[in-house]
């Protein structure tokens, strides 16, 4: 994909020099168009948007930005649905996505050291939005990853109305696939995908790895609140997914930080999930949260299951 060529050139000034080698072969086999065919479509989608000169951006507050924009802008993003991350405002266009990622963000923002100058990973990255904040609070620069590719083309064609920022990008990638990266970053994110993970120890294990001592890891997953701290392996699904292993109890995270090797561990959020903060919407016309709850009760899943709690943790290295 042409868009990596400036990453490419960015590589050798940043802490991810040791990247060249590999990240080239990794990005191409990981939007292979044999695996999924789909790239071709989102590849003529992305270049139908604009790069557009913004005259006013906010990151800090939102994700918003002012500029010159023509009338078929909207139709254009709606090729890249389903949008789940966000919102974005473009003017006046609200890409009201099926999560209110800001809603997240402003529940850990508190609580977690400066990223001003900061080299920061964001595992399971989705679009990006909250990388964009991050980005708000003068981080030096944001990688992102995340397998799936249509949440790669909607982070282009976000970053291309946006003015084209060079320290801000997402890579297709599992976190199992980066390049060798020992004591690299000064925070790393893990937020919502430790419960997709079949190894959760092992995915730990490795964000304290690439931590550089002192760095810090926010941790946020959907947990298993019950008397005995016990933790929810669903047979089938939860809420509707199929990729969801095991929902951890607060202690377990807290034991797997702890066992990893991280230090000052801190709860710092827990959230029942409300239908104000994931919804159907024009963004996203699919199912969501309340497909997933049982009808009759709301407290739970429609397999039975405890309904969406969700906690954030920090640790430091
Ligand atoms: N972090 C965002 C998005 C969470 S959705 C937020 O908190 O709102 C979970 C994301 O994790 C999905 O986009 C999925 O593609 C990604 N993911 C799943 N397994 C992953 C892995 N092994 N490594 C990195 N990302 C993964």
């Amino acid at each position: 994909m042409n868009e990596y060529k400036e990453f490419y050139n960015l590589l050798p000034s940043t802490p991810l020099k040791y990247w060249l080698s590999d990240i080239e072969r990794i990005i191409n086999w990981n939007l292979r168009k044999e695996r999924y065919p789909q790239v071709d479509e989102w590849g003529k989608a992305l270049s139908q948007i604009p790069n557009i000169s913004p005259n006013f951006f906010d990151f800090k507050n939102s994700v918003s930005m002012n500029g010159f924009v023509e009338a078929d802008l909207e139709e254009k993003l709606m090729k890249f649905h389903p949008w789940r991350k966000g919102p974005y405002f473009i003017n006046s266009i609200h890409i009201d996505t099926e999560w209110r990622s800001d809603l997240k963000w402003e529940r850990l923002a508190p609580h977690i050291k400066s990223l001003k100058n900061k080299t920061v990973l964001d595992i399971g990255c989705g679009n990006g939005y909250h990388m964009w904040r991050m980005l708000g609070e003068n981080a030096k620069l944001v990688v992102g990853i995340d397998p799936q590719p249509l949440f790669i083309f909607q982070f282009f064609a976000i970053k291309k109305i946006f003015g084209n920022i060079n320290n801000i990008w997402v890579l297709p990638m599992r976190l199992e696939d980066l390049p060798n990266s020992k004591n690299t970053f000064d925070t790393c994110f893990s937020m919502g995908v430790i419960y997709h993970r079949k190894n959760p120890n092992q995915h730990i294990k490795h964000i304290y790895e690439i931590l550089k001592p002192g760095g810090e890891v926010i941790l946020e997953s959907l947990i298993s609140v019950n008397p005995n701290n016990e933790d929810i392996i669903p047979i089938n699904r939860y809420a509707k997914m199929r990729n969801v292993w095991r929902i951890p109890s607060l202690e377990s995270l807290q034991n797997e930080l702890l066992n990893a090797g991280f230090k000052n561990i801190r709860v710092v959020d827990k959230t029942k999930t409300k239908y104000s903060e994931q919804r159907k919407t024009n963004w996203m016309k699919f199912e969501s949260l309340e497909d997933f709850l049982d009808p009759n009760d709301p407290n739970k899943t429609i397999e039975g299951y405890q309904s969406p709690i969700r906690a954030i943790l920090i640790g430091e290295k």
